[in-house]
C-alpha cells in the first residue's frame, strides 16, 4: 500500500492510537467503532477517522476497524515491524530508571546497550546489561543499534550527540534541553518533563485564596 505523506502532529498520535488498540487486543475485541476508540483514548473520534484515512480504509460501517489490521499497519507506519535496538548514554538517576522500565518492548523497541563515562559505574550489570565506556559508542552500527537516548548532564549533551551521530545512529531521544543540534540526518525527539508540567496548572480552576503572584 501507498501511504500519502502523514503530517508530524498525526504520526503523534500514532502510538496513542496504537497503545489503545493493543490493550484492545489483549482484551480479545476484535473491532471498535472510532467514537469507542475515542472515548478509549481521550481524541475527537473525527481525528481519528482523518488520521487512519491517511493510511487506507480499514473501516467497516456497522462493524468498525478491524483491530489486528490497524495494529499491523500502525506498525508498518511507525517502522516497528522489526525489533529496534537503541543505546542509552549516562546511567544516571533518570538513565537508569528509563533503562529498568520494560514498557518498550510491546512496542518493538530494545534498549540493549548503556554507556557512561564514569569508570565506578563502567563494568556494572543493569538487568541483562553491562555498562560500557561511551569510547565503545562508535561500535553501534556492528550491533545494529539504530537509535539513541540521551540521559547526560546539560554539559555533556552536545558531545554525546556527536558521538552518536558519528556512530551513525539514525535518531536520538534526548532528554537534555541543552544540545544545540543533531545533525541534518538525524532525527531529534526532545523530552522535557518541566515543559508538560508547567501547562498543567492552565487547566485547572484557579483558587483565589492560595494564588499569589509572581
Ligand atoms: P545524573 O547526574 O544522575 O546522571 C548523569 C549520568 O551521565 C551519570 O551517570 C554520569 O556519569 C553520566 N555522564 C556524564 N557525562 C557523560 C559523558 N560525557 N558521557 C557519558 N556519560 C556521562 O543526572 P540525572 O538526574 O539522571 O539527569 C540526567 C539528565 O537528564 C540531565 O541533563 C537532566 O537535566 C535531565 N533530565 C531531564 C528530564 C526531562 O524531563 N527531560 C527530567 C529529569 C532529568
Amino acid at each position: 500500500m501507498k501511504y500519502h505523506k502523514i503530517p508530524d502532529e498525526a504520526v503523534r498520535r500514532l502510538p496513542f492510537y496504537l497503545r489503545g488498540l493493543l490493550t484492545l487486543s489483549g482484551r480479545g475485541c476484535k473491532s471498535i467503532s472510532s467514537r469507542d476508540l475515542a472515548d478509549l483514548l481521550g481524541f475527537s473520534h473525527w481525528q481519528i477517522r482523518k488520521d487512519f484515512s491517511y493510511f487506507g480504509s480499514f473501516g467497516t460501517p456497522g462493524t468498525g476497524y478491524d483491530i489486528e489490521k490497524l495494529i499491523k499497519q500502525i506498525r508498518k507506519i511507525l517502522k516497528l515491524e522489526v525489533v529496534r535496538k537503541a543505546a542509552l548514554v549516562g546511567v544516571g538517576n533518570l538513565g537508569l530508571a528509563v533503562l529498568r522500565y520494560p514498557g518498550f518492548q510491546v512496542y518493538g523497541f530494545e534498549i540493549t546497550a548503556a554507556f557512561d563515562n564514569n569508570p565506578k559505574k563502567i563494568g556494572r550489570k543493569v538487568g541483562d546489561i553491562t555498562i560500557e565506556n561511551v569510547s565503545g559508542l562508535c561500535g553501534l552500527k556492528k550491533r545494529g543499534i539504530d537509535f539513541g537516548v540521551v540521559t547526560v548532564p546539560c554539559e555533556a549533551a552536545q558531545q554525546t550527540f556527536d558521538a552518536l551521530v558519528a556512530a551513525g545512529v539514525k535518531g536520538i531521544l534526548s532528554f537534555s534541553p541543552c544540545q544545540k543540534t543533531g545533525r541534518e540526518k538525524v532525527k531529534v525527539i526532545t523530552i522535557d518533563i518541566a515543559m508538560d508540567l508547567v501547562r498543567l496548572p492552565y487547566y485547572t480552576p484557579a483558587n483565589p485564596k492560595r494564588s499569589k503572584s509572581r
